[in-house]
């Protein structure tokens, strides 16, 4: 079951130069700020209602999104969808082919788990499911 939009993600060249904007121009809080060694990201949320902007700048040359911020420049990346049980949901939609860029979930920011699906199978968007927990 898909819960709410967790995070919609702007990947970055520049944190800090991106900070000023988000957090400094629009006055946003910064909630979370948090560097993923597995991913090769640094990361920083800020929380809008139930939901969150994430900025994302790569820490390696050669990672997926740093390709990706190479060719199109700071732009949005990715959005994220809260899933209650991610586990299901995956067999579900393996069942169904879609393409999938991690077979097993990754650990994401905050610890949590999240598996990607990749834009040729979502009509353009790469998407994040995002598994919350219980609440
Ligand atoms: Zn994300």
């Amino acid at each position: 079951m898909i819960r709410n939009i967790d995070h919609i993600a702007i990947a970055v060249s520049d944190l800090e130069e991106a900070l000023g904007f988000w957090r400094d121009t629009l006055g946003l809080k910064l909630t979370h700020r948090e560097e993923i060694p597995s991913q090769q990201v640094d990361t920083a949320f800020f929380e809008i209602g139930a939901s969150k902007i994430e900025l994302v700048e790569p820490t390696t040359e050669d990672s997926g999104i740093a390709r990706f911020v190479k060719k199109q420049g700071s732009s949005m990346h990715h959005i994220a969808l809260e899933v209650e049980d991610l586990s299901s949901m995956l067999v579900n939609l393996k069942s169904k082919g879609l393409h999938l860029l991690n077979d097993v979930p990754v650990d994401g920011a905050a610890g949590k788990r999240a598996i990607f699906i990749h834009p040729d199978s979502t009509g353009g968007v790469l998407l994040e499911l995002y598994e919350s927990g219980p609440s």
